[in-house]
C-alpha cells in the first residue's frame, strides 16, 4: 500500500504528537516523584524545628540532601547558644561542609521550614548550594523572595534553584502555634 503525501504528513504528525505526549507524561511523573521527595525531606526539616521548640526557640529546622541522602541537619539555637550565627541553615551548612570536606555544596539541596533571612541566604549563595526548598515565607525578614531574593540575584556569581511552599501549611502552623503559646505564657 502506498501512502499519499497527505497520509504521510498525517502519520508524521500523529507520531510527533504521541512522542510529545509520552515526554509530557514522563516529565509529570518526574515532577510528581520530586514533589514526593521534597515533602519527605521537608518533614525531616520540620522534625528539626521541633528540637528548637523544645528548647523554647522559634521552631525553624533545616536539612541538607546530597545524592539522595541527608548529610546534615540543623535547627534554630539562637537563644540557647546566645549567637546570631546559630540559625538552622548556617548550622546545617557548616555540618554539610564538614561532611563533604568542602566549603562548596554544589549538588546539594537545602530544605528549610521558613524562608531564609539575609544572613542565611548569603551563606547559601556563598556555599554555592544548588537548590533551596522552603516551607513557608517570611514577609518580615525573608530574603528568598519576600524582602529580597538574594538566592537568585543575577549580579552574584551563583544563583540557586528555588522551590517555595512545600508543606507550607504545616510549616506555618508550627510557627504560629509557637508564637500563640508564647503570647499566652506571657499574659
Ligand atoms: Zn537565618
Amino acid at each position: 500500500m502506498k501512502l499519499t503525501k497527505q497520509e504521510k504528513y498525517e502519520l508524521r504528525q500523529k507520531r510527533r504528537l504521541e512522542k510529545e505526549e509520552a515526554m509530557k507524561a514522563a516529565r509529570e511523573e518526574q515532577q510528581a516523584l520530586q514533589n514526593k521527595l521534597d515533602e519527605k525531606y521537608m518533614k525531616e526539616a520540620l522534625r528539626q524545628a521541633v528540637k528548637a521548640e523544645k528548647l523554647g526557640e522559634v521552631p525553624i529546622g533545616c536539612v541538607i540532601v546530597y545524592e539522595g541522602r541527608i548529610i546534615a541537619r540543623g535547627y534554630n539555637r539562637r537563644n540557647t547558644d546566645k549567637s546570631t550565627l546559630s540559625h538552622a541553615e548556617v548550622t546545617a551548612i557548616r555540618r554539610a561542609s564538614k561532611k563533604l570536606g568542602d566549603w562548596r555544596l554544589e549538588g546539594c539541596t537545602l530544605y528549610v521550614t521558613l524562608e531564609p533571612c539575609q544572613m542565611c541566604a548569603g551563606a547559601i549563595v556563598q556555599a554555592r548550594v544548588t537548590r533551596v526548598v522552603m516551607g513557608c515565607m517570611n514577609s518580615k525578614a525573608g530574603c528568598g523572595g519576600s524582602i529580597l531574593n538574594i538566592l537568585q540575584m543575577k549580579q552574584f556569581n551563583h544563583q540557586v534553584d528555588v522551590t517555595r511552599g512545600v508543606l507550607e501549611e504545616r510549616c506555618s502552623t508550627q510557627l504560629t502555634a509557637f508564637f500563640e503559646k508564647l503570647r499566652k505564657s506571657r499574659v
